[in-house]
Parts: structure tokens; sequence; C-alpha cells
């Protein structure tokens, strides 16, 4: 199989450097030519360039490039695919990546792998980055069977763990674990710096600890990828927001009602909650079966 990558940064670039370890050949597509250069120096693909002909005969390709990018990328790369070409990408979201893509070539499927680092561009791609991470695959009702199973069985041979769902599903997932996290961290690290009293704000700069610094990592991150995902993720983002706004209000509520015994109740329950989301994870359960489109893991 020869496999595309458009976009090598440090997803299409990880990407590359373990399917060509597993034997596929890899052809790459970038904006810049220096950065074709550095893919292949860095045994990344078997061959790169900035024009889309190069994967003409590529079976499937990986869209890799940021969210904002993909519309662009898509209207060069189509003409140049072959009929039966199988078309993915790795975005964050899925919704209105699906929606965009799937009408112009019925032979997608959306996918994320859930993994990453701060580092971005080709010089942070390495081996290993999909290994044992989890990597969805949203096919809808109209995503061909065919097209599931060979990208199921890539995406397996990185030594990720597969879960297929629906984009909408993925999306509100991403939204209550990744998205709402960093704004609720922005939110903190705002509403201590909102403090009035400049004394007061001073000693609470010099006083954060760990925890602190625990709360506010995600905040405090990357400004863009915080856009993107409120750009892209709206909805999902925006229901996720309000359950965690009415959180808040009933704990103001019990707060002001002085309901101790109520709040202790209510962080006891989440002390139990917690590991179900941090605990390492049992792989999910080989395949029995074709993959559902609307749910479940394979
Ligand atoms: P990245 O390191 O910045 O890589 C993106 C690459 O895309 C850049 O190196 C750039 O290459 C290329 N590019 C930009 N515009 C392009 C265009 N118009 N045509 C062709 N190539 C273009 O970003 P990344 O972290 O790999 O993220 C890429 C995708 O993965 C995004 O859609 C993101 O949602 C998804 N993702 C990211 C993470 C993460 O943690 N980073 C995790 C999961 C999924 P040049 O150097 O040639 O300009």
């Amino acid at each position: 199989m020869i496999v595309g990558i458009v976009g090598l940064g440090l997803i299409g670039g990880s990407l590359g450097l373990e399917l060509r370890s597993q034997g596929y050949r890899v052809l790459g597509v970038s904006r810049q030519a220096a950065t074709c250069e550095r893919a292949m120096a860095r045994g990344a693909v078997d061959g790169a360039a900035v024009d889309y002909g190069i994967l003409a005969s590529a079976d499937l390709v990986f869209l890799c490039p940021p969210i904002g990018a993909i519309p662009a990328t898509l209207t060069q790369l189509l003409p140049h695919l072959q009929p039966q070409a199988i078309l993915t990408d790795v975005g964050s979201v899925k919704a209105s990546i699906v929606e965009a893509i799937a009408p112009h070539w019925p032979r997608f499927i959306g996918g994320h792998p859930m993994a990453g680092t701060a580092d971005q561009g080709i010089e942070a791609a390495h081996l290993g980055l999909f290994r044992d991470a989890p990597y969805i695959l949203t096919p809808t009702a109209t995503t061909p069977p065919d097209c599931v199973e060979a990208v199921a069985e890539v995406v397996q041979s990185l030594g990720s763990h597969l879960y297929t769902c629906s984009p909408t599903e993925h999306d509100q997932a991403v939204a209550a674990i990744s998205h709402l996290p960093v704004f609720v961290s922005a939110a903190l690290i705002a509403s201590c710096d909102q403090e009035p009293n400049p004394k007061v704000r001073e000693l609470a700069q010099q006083f954060a600890s760990s925890g602190f610094r625990d709360t506010s990592r995600v905040g405090g991150g990357n400004p863009e990828l915080g856009r993107m995902m409120a750009q892209y993720n709206a909805t999902a983002l925006g229901r996720s927001l309000r359950a965690y706004r009415d959180r808040l209000d009933h704990l103001i509520t019990q707060l002001e009602q002085q309901n101790w015994d109520h709040l202790e109740a209510f962080l006891t329950a989440t002390a139990a909650a917690r590991p179900a989301y941090v605990a390492p994870h049992p792989p999910p359960s080989p395949p029995t079966d074709q993959p559902s489109p609307t749910g479940g893991s394979l």
C-alpha cells in the first residue's frame, strides 16, 4: 500500500516515521519545500514535494495540516487522487471536517489520534507518538465499509487503541475532557488576575504552588490552539461550558446556604468519579464484526 501524507508537521511527520518503519511506502506533500527536504532527511517519507501530483499513486492519504488549511489542501489534492483512493484526516474536531470533506470525496473517513506534544513542525516528529494512545475513527452511515477497514488496519499498525463513534459524539466527548478544561483553566487564571486588591494579587502570585501549576497549565498554553477548539467545536464546547456553569451555580448556592454536608458529598462523588477518566484504560476489545458506524470500540 502507498500512503500519502499532506502536511509534514508533528502529526504528519510522526505518521510517516511510524508507517515507514512498518514497511509502508510513504509519499508526502507540504507547503514549504524546505519541510519536504527535512522530512526526507529525517526518514519520515520516501519522497516529498510541494506539488500534489506526487500523491497520484497513493492508495490512502492522511490530511495532516492545521484544521484551517484543510479546505485549501483538499481543493489542491482531489484532482490528483485515483478514484479508489481512501482519504482520512487527523483533525482534533470531527463534525465540521466530515461535513466539509465527505460530500467531495465519498471514500473519506474522519480520524483523530489522541496524541501530541507541545512542540510543532517536522523537527518535533518522532517514532512512538501514537503507541498506546487512543485513535478515534468517525464513520457515518455513508462511509464505505472497506474504507473503515483499511484505515482501521493502518491505525492498528501504529500501536494505537482504536475506537469508533459518530463525529458528533467525538466532538462532545473531546469538548468535555480536552476543550472545556482549557477554558476552565483560562478562566481560573483570569479570575485570579482580576483580584482588585493589588496586595492580595501579589500575595496570590507568591503563594501559588503545585496545585495552581496543575490547574492552570492548559489555560496558559497556546492561544491559537484554544481559538481552534472554540472556532471548530463551538456547539459542543458551548454545551460543556453551560454544564460546567450549572455546576458552579449549584456550588455557589450550596456555599451560600452553608450546606457543608452537601459540599462534602459532592466532593466525595467527584473523587470517586475521577479514576474512570485518569486511570490507565485497558485497550478496546479486538474487532469481532464490521466497525459500527454509530459507536462502540473496535
Ligand atoms: P504542525 O506540527 O504545525 O504541522 C502542520 C504542518 O502542516 C506544518 O508543518 C505545515 O508544513 C503544514 N501545512 C500548513 N499549511 C499547509 C498547507 N496549506 N498545505 C500543506 N501543508 C501545510 O501541526 P500538528 O500538531 O502536526 O497538527 C496537524 C493536525 O493534527 C491538525 O489538524 C491538528 O488538529 C491535528 N492534531 C494535532 C495534535 C497535537 O497535539 N498537535 C493532536 C492530534 C491531532 P510546512 O512546514 O510545509 O509549512
